[in-house]
């Protein structure tokens, strides 16, 4: 390992925090958010004619639940659901239409679930058809999918590319079969490799690898085995997500046998061996768990400070507002972040009732506008100059944020950032423990009440 961090300074900054995909975060913003809300933000958006949008598409079907799964997915669905589910996606975009119009520019449009492949051809084409009729895709537009390999096929990857895909991720989570049997995925390796040079004879423009660590099964031998593997496919970015045991929020979960999963320091220990890994094999560590090869856009984009982040994760196609479609969606719209219904009753009804199927939402204050620009800053750039925040907010964030200043000491006495008279800069150990220096700054936290609602930052 490059560095060494004792086991007692893991424990101290493991505790229950936010990934900072947004700010606010998902679990402050207010249940009486309704669509009005909504159609207030999506009013703005009309009189905002060339603003460029990012778009997500969560399609729920999978063929089989994953114990350790943490997305809204289902798996029991009768024989016509997907067509009925784009039925009313198609419904849903003719709301979002009917207040902004058609043709509005599109850079970036993500399918997520679920499992994206589970659609066949022809639920696929109509899908991608109904987003092209409503949006302009601009040239160099991103548009990507999730696919699990359990379900794909080279063929299936071609047909992909063929139909407008240039970005394709792969969910392997691991190689090694005893991970997989206690996860509930038995995806097999032959397939997993198929599918995986399928992809890269498609053409697509990047061909990314998601893993988790913290699996139950996992050890540092085996895990180490399959990163070897992963580095030697040269996927063009590796997400390696932490596994979130939260079992009450997801039930999913009690199929986890905890008593063969490593936590706290023991798992701290197979992300450290990801970053040496990847980052001896010439990858680029990307903010807090993704890696991507050296010409890749990720790591251009880092090198120029332009790196993103938004909901799916790091991004280099920054746009001002995201719509989301489908059950469970998140979006930014006009600086409201709102989510639609996480189950899929409750959306089709509200899309049934002619509704916008809103459940909660965050109209942000000019403070979390503030904070979300200095946070997110952190979590991509590693760093906060003073001087960030004047010329918008007329003074630094010394002055803005006094109270983050009492709390950055211990974090600066403990190695994990220095300070200076310019600012504030993530050190090579506080690299693994960035959401717990962002959490300074985050005005919310501690103030929910019951069960922690995040994950551990290990
Ligand atoms: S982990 Fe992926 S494939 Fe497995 S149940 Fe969840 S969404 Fe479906």
């Amino acid at each position: 390992m490059s560095l060494h961090i004792p086991a007692e300074f893991v424990e101290k900054y493991n505790k229950p925090g936010p990934r900072y995909t947004s700010y606010p975060t998902v679990p402050v913003w207010e249940p009486g958010f309704d669509e009005n809300g909504y159609r207030a933000a999506l009013t703005e958006l009309a009189s905002r004619p060339d603003d460029e949008l990012a778009l997500y598409l969560h399609l729920p079907f999978c063929a089989k639940a994953c114990h350790y799964c943490g997305c809204n997915m289902i798996v029991d669905h009768g024989k016509d659901a997907v067509d009925l589910y784009l039925d009313r996606v198609e419904k849903e975009l003719g709301m979002v239409t009917d207040i902004i119009g058609t043709g509005r520019k599109a850079v970036q449009f993500h399918w997520g679930g679920g499992t994206p492949n589970f659609l066949n051809e022809k639920q696929t084409e109509r899908a991608l058809k109904m987003f092209r009729d409503a949006y302009d895709f601009q040239p160099g537009a991103e548009v990507s999918l999730e696919i699990d390999p359990r379900i794909a096929t080279a063929e299936q990857a071609a047909f992909f590319k063929s139909v407008g895909f240039n970005r394709i991720s792969m969910g392997l989570q691991d190689f090694d079969l005893a991970v997989q049997k206690a996860i509930g995925r038995n995806q097999g390796r032959e397939r997993t490799l198929d599918v995986y040079q399928g992809c890269r004879d498609a053409g697509f423009e990047g061909v990314n690898i998601d893993l988790v660590y913290g699996l139950p099964g996992q050890t540092s031998e085996t895990f180490q085995k399959t990163l070897k593997e992963i580095i030697q496919l040269q996927p063009d970015r590796v997400a390696c997500f932490s596994y979130a045991h939260v079992p009450w929020v997801r039930p999913n979960q009690e199929k986890v046998d905890t008593t063969i999963m490593l936590e706290g320091y023991d798992k701290f220990q197979l992300f450290m061996l990801t970053v040496d890994l990847f980052q001896d094999a010439d990858y680029t560590w990307i903010g807090i768990d993704h890696f991507a090869k050296k010409d890749d856009e990720l790591s251009v984009a880092l090198g120029n400070k332009a790196l993103h982040r938004n909901f799916m994760g790091y991004a280099t196609k920054p746009a001002p507002h995201m719509l989301a479609f489908g059950m469970s969606g998140i979006g930014d719209v006009c600086d409201r972040f709102v989510q639609n219904a996480a189950e899929m009753s409750p959306w089709e009804e509200a899309i049934d009732a002619g509704k916008l199927p809103i459940v909660k939402g965050h109209k942000l204050t000019d403070d979390d506008k503030l904070r979300r620009h200095t946070i997110l800053n952190l979590m991509c750039n590693l760093e906060l100059p003073w001087s960030l925040t004047e010329e918008r907010w007329g003074a630094s964030v010394k002055e803005l944020m006094p109270e983050m200043l009492k709390a950055l000491p211990e974090l600066v006495d403990d190695g994990l950032c220095e300070m200076d008279n310019t600012g504030l800069r993530i050190t090579a150990k506080g690299r693994y423990f960035v959401r717990n220096v962002a959490m300074t700054m985050d005005a919310y936290l501690g103030k929910g009440k019951g069960k922690p609602i995040f994950s551990k930052t290990v």
